[in-house]
């Protein structure tokens, strides 16, 4: 079957995940969720969405009604994303949630309770899980070829621009870049190393506190050990641009990949050359990754399901306690 999908939130993102949409084999936008009437009209005829197949924020509870969706994509600020995947979730579909999943760990594990109470899925929108040269590394580090993964280094970051942005009030971002951004590394870091952090440090530093306010991170370092004793040193930032690099060695060999997230493509190279695997738009292998996954079970390398989603935001908690108070916080 064909999963049959509707976008909340018709902002950049949902914009973009539409378009790659457009080649997805298993996957198809079939409604739109969305309080600006002149974007559903837009929307509706460039991708022929009928009328029946729209919503807005206070109506949508209705999609309950509507067998012809499966799933809602919430691409909405971040602060919103847990009531409406709730929402959804009581509608009886299945959610699909962009990173990062809530504002807190608490509110991430809200929405896995309520879909797992209403016998639906939650998937989060983490689309490097299919990209095909992060996979190709993870399987690599999988079969040995790193040797003993010892170290990693994540650093993610872009300059960040208009201050009256959403991203910058947090009531609706839930923090700054490490919210935003910096998650790629956290993430990253699991997913390069394969394993669950014990530890983590941070340092916080502020140049902008006007731009930056109170609750909204800039740029934060920080450390997270594993059980094997691999450490991660990592850098989230919003000033600094077009930092986007991953890298990580062990005792037979390395992986330096940059760009290591963005959009792509992705490039790198290990100790036995440079990364070749083709570069297919992130978000059309998503979206067929998750399709397979909802209908057949079909697991991605990694998994992409609210319970990871929830390992991030507990770290991310981890990480703003440990900046705020300088001691090291063993999760
Ligand atoms: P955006 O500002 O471009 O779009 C957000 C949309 O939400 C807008 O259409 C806006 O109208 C709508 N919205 C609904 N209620 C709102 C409210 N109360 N206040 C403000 N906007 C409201 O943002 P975006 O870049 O599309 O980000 C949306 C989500 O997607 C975020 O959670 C972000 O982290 C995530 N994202 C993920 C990726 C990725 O690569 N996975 C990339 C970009 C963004």
């Amino acid at each position: 079957p064909i999963l049959r999908v509707a976008i909340m939130g018709l902002g950049s993102y949902g914009t973009r995940v539409a378009e790659a949409m457009e080649a997805c084999k298993r996957a198809k936008l079939v409604g739109v969720i969305s309080g600006t009437p002149s974007k559903i009209k837009k929307w509706q005829s460039k991708y022929n969405i009928p009328e029946k197949n729209c919503y807005n924020y206070e109506n949508f509870d209705a999609v309950k009604d509507n067998p012809d969706i499966d799933a809602v994509y919430v691409i909405t600020p971040n602060g919103l994303h847990k009531d409406q995947s709730i929402r959804v979730a009581k509608a009886g579909k299945h959610v699909i949630c962009e990173k990062p999943m809530g504002v807190n760990a608490a509110e991430g594990q809200a929405m896995v309770d309520a879909c797992k109470a209403e016998n639906v899925k939650l998937l989060i929108g983490y689309r490097m899980h299919f990209e095909p040269k992060t996979v190709a590394v993870i399987q690599m580090r999988k079969d040995g070829v790193f040797g003993d993964t010892k170290f990693f280094q994540g650093q993610s970051g872009f300059t960040i621009g208009d201050p009256t942005q959403w991203r910058l009030n947090k009531e609706l971002s839930g923090g700054g870049a490490m919210m935003d951004i910096g998650i790629y590394s956290i993430n990253g870091a699991r997913y390069m190393l394969g394993e669950e952090p014990i530890w983590v440090t941070a340092q916080e530093t502020k140049t902008d506190p006007i731009k930056f306010k109170e609750g909204i991170d800039e740029t934060i370092q920080f450390q997270m050990g594993f059980p094997s004793g691999a450490v991660a040193n990592c850098l989230s930032t919003y000033s600094m641009n077009y930092l986007d690099r991953f890298f990580m060695t062990g005792s037979k060999g390395f992986v330096e990949m940059q760009p290591s997230t963005g959009y792509g493509p992705i490039e790198g190279k290990t100790h036995e050359g440079k990364l070749t695997q083709p570069h297919i738009t992130h978000q059309t292998l998503q979206m067929d990754g998750m399709a397979a996954l909802l209908f057949e079970g079909v697991q991605p390398i990694v998994p992409v399901d609210g319970e990871e989603g929830v390992k991030d935001m507990k770290i991310i908690d981890a990480i703003f306690l440990a900046a705020k108070t300088g001691e090291k916080v063993m999760l």
